[in-house]
């Protein structure tokens, strides 16, 4: 075989983590260059049968590209722009391209591809497409199934598969989940093959994009807005993002405005967007008035470099709770990540909800932030040990069952991965998870993609 693979302890160890918080050294890492090479070692692995976990850039929270057995197969070195198709609106690419320059590189044709999750400048395609990623403009465009249109993909015994969606419009052959081969491997966390590239849908870029931060007094006239400005006639949010007071302060201080509506407890992150006509920023600002805020509070970002500055500051959250448990990580502590969405008219239900079990439970309250407009916070709970990892799964646990029973899902984005397996019984029913594990057998009846991820 002619892809060398790293053995040493140095290379093992520099992708032994991703932003899980665990950590979990392979036995080998690969890093392969182009398909011919991913196809040498996944035959290769297949005949010793060795496992085969794909990573992008390991920014999985689920613990999903990290593996403590068998070969970590990283994709960065197979990141090029392989055809952009200007006319039809697609584009060809490595798995291994960031999404961040992909976007930058589709800039200056006026397209840009919509799924754009907070951490874009850092992920990779392949990464998005393994997870189903979505972001904040997911409330307009749809998460990243809705942009992919082919994949090429090796198998387990290292047979390349080239899979398209159909264009038929009428189709009844076989039963659905066998009709558009395409969407097993989006969101199956690199368990049924290993994405070498994918042809994805592009949009035109709008003429205008506005952000609006709207700080509120509190979580409920901040929640309430959300749902009026989705029912809303007047205006058309590309996206809703949530800020707790906590998230809230972290974006003061990385927009070094600390004074930035010092009484208000949340602030709602909108954007809109308009071709030729005038955004319609009267409309927003009317409507967040019904809900208690004040003109004198918003910040108004317009144009590209100003809504890239926007999102800087909602990265930020994340981020700053990345760096407040790195200290934690040696002694078994980590940030303990909820991803639920339920309805998105039931937010502020659940969200109550939560906090509430966190209350009973005597544990700090989480922040909140997030994809509101989705029905879709993320709630952030530093655990300091691995006892308070275990206090606090069991809050999240019982928030969960509420979730569930709201018709919500355990994991909206970011994937079950390792770390969440456990939970999926608790959505999925035993006919769900029994169809999962067939159709991974009939990809991979040796178990060696992904071993742990999702299953
Ligand atoms: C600060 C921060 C913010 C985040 N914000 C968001 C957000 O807004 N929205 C969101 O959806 N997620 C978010 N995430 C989670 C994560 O960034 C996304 O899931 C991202 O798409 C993962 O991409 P990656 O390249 O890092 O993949 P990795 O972490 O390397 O891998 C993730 C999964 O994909 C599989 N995989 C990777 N490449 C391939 C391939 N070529 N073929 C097959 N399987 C593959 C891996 O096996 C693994 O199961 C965030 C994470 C962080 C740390």
């Amino acid at each position: 075989m002619s892809v060398v693979l790293g053995r040493d302890e140095a290379v093992r160890e520099s992708y032994a983590r991703d932003a899980s918080g665990l950590h979990l050294v392979p036995d080998a890492v690969a890093r392969p260059v182009d398909v011919q090479e991913v196809v040498e070692t996944v035959r290769s692995a297949a005949g010793s049968r060795t496992p085969i976990t794909a990573a992008g850039a390991q920014t999985s929270t689920t613990a999903a590209s990290i593996c403590s057995r068998g070969i970590l197969l990283s994709t960065r070195a197979m990141s090029r722009v392989l055809d952009l198709d200007e006319r039809h609106g697609t584009v060809r690419v490595e798995p291994g391209v960031l999404l961040g320059d992909l976007q930058q590189s589709l800039a200056s044709h006026g397209l840009f591809f919509a799924p754009d999750p907070t951490s874009q400048e850092e992920c990779t395609v392949g990464g998005a497409i393994a997870c189903n990623a979505s972001g904040p403009r997911t409330l307009r465009y749809g998460s990243t199934r809705a942009h992919v249109r082919a994949l090429t993909v090796v198998l387990a015994d290292g047979e390349i598969l080239e899979v398209r969606r159909s264009s038929l419009e009428k189709n009844t052959a076989g039963f659905a989940p066998v009709q558009d081969l395409v969407d097993w491997f989006i969101g199956s966390e690199g368990t049924l093959g290993v994405i070498v590239a994918a042809e994805l849908g592009l949009l035109s870029r709008p003429a205008r994009e506005i952000g609006l931060a709207i700080p509120f007094a509190d979580e409920a006239h901040a929640l309430a807005f959300v749902v009026a400005a989705r029912e809303s006639a007047r205006v058309r949010p590309r996206c809703l993002e949530y800020f707790d007071a906590e998230s809230f302060a972290i974006a003061r201080s990385s927009a070094e405005e600390p004074a930035w509506a010092a009484g208000a407890g949340a602030m709602v992150y909108a954007e809109e967007t308009s071709d030729g006509e005038e955004a319609p920023l009267d409309e927003w600002l009317a409507l967040s008035e019904r809900f208690g805020a004040r003109d004198s509070d918003v910040r108004v970002f317009e144009g590209d470099a100003a809504i890239r500055e926007a999102r800087r500051l909602r990265h930020a959250v994340p981020a700053t709770m990345h760096e407040r448990v790195a200290p934690y990580l040696v002694a078994g502590g980590r940030r303990v990540s909820t991803d639920w969405a339920v309805p998105w008219r039931r937010a502020a239900e659940a969200v109550a909800l939560a906090r509430r079990h966190a209350d009973e439970a005597r544990i700090p309250q989480g922040i909140v932030y997030g994809h509101l407009g989705n029905g879709h916070p993320h709630q952030n709970f530093i655990a300091r040990s691995p006892d308070e990892v275990r206090t606090i799964e069991a809050v999240v646990e019982r928030t969960l069952r509420d979730v569930i029973s709201m018709g919500g899902t355990v994991a909206a984005e970011h994937g079950i991965g390792k770390l969440k397996s456990r939970w999926l019984p608790l959505q999925l029913s035993p006919h769900q998870i029994g169809l999962m594990r067939a159709i991974k057998a009939e990809l991979d009846p040796f178990g060696l993609l992904a071993p742990g991820n999702i299953l």
